[in-house]
């Protein structure tokens, strides 16, 4: 009988609490999972006393579907999709909607969409984010793809999502095809970035103002008060406070070598891809690597020199509000960059939800008050070229400006490596400079390779010279 809302495959901690929390929102929901004793477990444990119905085979799982029927897919990104794709699709006819929520390349979302478009099925990429809390709970959903499926996922998508201010949902229509995969990349790419420029400030109080690990803590308690105000900061000042049973702070004692999945390394992979300078984030996975090669840095440590240490001389609270300030700046800067990447979805034919996705703002990892007013300057301008040409954004650098050079500069000074910061920094200055070094590059490549260049008088008139006054 034809009694669930919708169905989940993939019983694993995502899928499972995703289950639960649209039980929690009165939806029927069908369990299914590739190991199928996984879907008695469930039933019998974490969903004793829902509504959640189980199967135990995909036909038995479509026939208890209302149409059109809603499958969503939590299951291991990459062949996995494709193989319950294969399954699914003699069992559904035209106008069902299959939904992926895992963290899929988007060009494989791409393909999906297109693919399924041709069988009449309707495809749904979505990004989910907020890890097992958020998908239990209410995470940002950031869904893309065949956009006839929207009106039919769309009150369970809202319902489930993550809700901020007066109750908005975090979950809106992102774009075309593999544009809500996408959008997730990109979101996690910023959470790479985010997490680095908080570890450069970590490492400037520790370093420069030899703070202890408690004290850093309040700051950082101060700081989630201010334009700063977001998850990562405010864990992080949790971090910073946790002590071992032994009574010594944790954090020194962890071995400071980052682990990465990948996401972070996509997105700076697409922004080379499309030539957008994209340049934070694909610091923020160098810095990972670079901290990858503990044992070298060990040797290294023991042989290369820095700058002599040398003991911090002046106000130590106008310093850390510089700290402060420059983090502020360059996470401005990250965004500003994130977004540019999202204008590269032009390429694909894709109009992405600008305002929608700052909407994203509650339920995933980088939820932050910070989001909120990105939302703001494309509700004031959706044509927004870039976010630092918004009034607010403008003046908020401008204001951090003096603080931001004079951290960087006492950073460097001190031998305190701050790729995210020092990067941030030469993108601002970069972006705003009429005039850029590069003709020279021009004449270089001109000068050797015959590339030719424009005069700024002509532009898109190319010429050679000969340089060298030999034929
Ligand atoms: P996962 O460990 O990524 O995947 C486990 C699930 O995939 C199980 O249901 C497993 O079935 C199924 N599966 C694995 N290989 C399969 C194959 N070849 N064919 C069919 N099914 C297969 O689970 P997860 O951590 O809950 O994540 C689910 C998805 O959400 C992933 O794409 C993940 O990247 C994404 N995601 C995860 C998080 C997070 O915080 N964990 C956050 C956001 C997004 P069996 O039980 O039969 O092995």
């Amino acid at each position: 009988m034809a009694q669930a809302d919708i169905a989940l495959i993939g019983l694993a901690v995502m899928g499972q609490n995703l289950i639960l929390n649209m039980n929690d929102h009165g939806f029927v929901v069908c369990a299914f999972n590739r190991t199928v004793s996984k879907v008695d477990d469930f039933l019998a444990n974490e969903a004793k006393g829902t509504k959640v119905v189980g199967a135990h085979s995909l036909e038995e799982m479509v026939s208890k579907l209302k149409k059109p029927r809603r499958i969503i897919l939590l299951v291991k990104a990459g062949q996995a999709v494709d193989d319950f794709i294969v399954k699914l699709v003699p069992l559904l006819e035209a106008g069902d909607i299959i939904i992926d929520g895992g963290n899929s390349e988007y060009r494989d979302t791409t393909r999906r969409c297109q693919d399924l478009k041709a069988k009449g099925i309707l495809f749904v990429g979505s990004g989910v984010s907020g890890g097992e809390d958020g998908a239990r709970y209410g995470p940002s959903l950031m869904p893309g793809g065949n956009k006839e499926a929207w009106p039919h996922i769309k009150t369970i998508f809202q319902s489930i999502a993550a809700k901020v201010g007066t109750g908005e949902p975090c979950c809106d229509w992102v774009g075309e095809e593999g544009a809500g995969h996408f959008v997730k990349m990109v979101h996690n790419g910023i959470e790479y970035g985010d997490m680095q420029l908080i570890c450069e400030a970590y490492h400037l109080m520790k370093d420069i103002l030899g703070m202890e690990h408690s004290d850093m803590a309040t700051v950082f308690e101060e700081w989630n008060k201010t334009e700063l105000d977001s998850f990562l900061i405010e864990i992080t000042a949790n971090i910073l406070k946790f002590r071992d049973p032994d009574g010594q702070h944790l954090l020194p004692k962890i071995r400071d070598s980052a682990g990465q999945k990948g996401t972070g390394k996509w997105t700076a992979i697409s922004a080379l891809e499309y030539g957008v300078p994209v340049t934070l984030i694909g610091e923020a996975v160098f810095a990972r690597c670079l901290s990858s090669l503990k044992d070298e840095r060990i040797q290294a440590s023991k042989k290369l020199a820095g700058p002599p240490k040398a003991k911090f001389g002046g106000d130590k609270k106008s310093f850390l509000e510089d700290i402060r300030k420059a983090l502020y700046a360059s996470k401005i800067i990250s965004y500003t960059q994130g977004f540019m990447l999202g204008q590269a979805a032009k390429e694909f034919g894709w109009t992405l939800n600008y305002g929608g996705i700052a909407l994203m703002r509650g339920g995933c990892i980088i939820r932050s008050a910070f989001l909120g007013k990105i939302k703001d300057a494309f509700d004031r301008n959706p044509q927004l070229q870039n976010l630092l040409l918004d009034d607010f954004f403008k003046t908020a650098v401008q204001n951090c400006q003096e603080s931001w050079r004079r951290v960087i500069s006492a950073g460097v000074l001190a031998g305190i490596p701050m790729p995210c910061f020092t990067t941030a920094l030469s993108f601002y200055d970069g972006y705003r400079h009429e005039m850029l070094p590069a003709n020279l590059i021009q004449a270089q490549r001109d000068y050797f390779g015959a590339h030719t260049y424009e005069l700024l008088t002509k532009p898109g008139h190319f010429i050679h010279t000969n340089w060298t006054g030999h034929g």
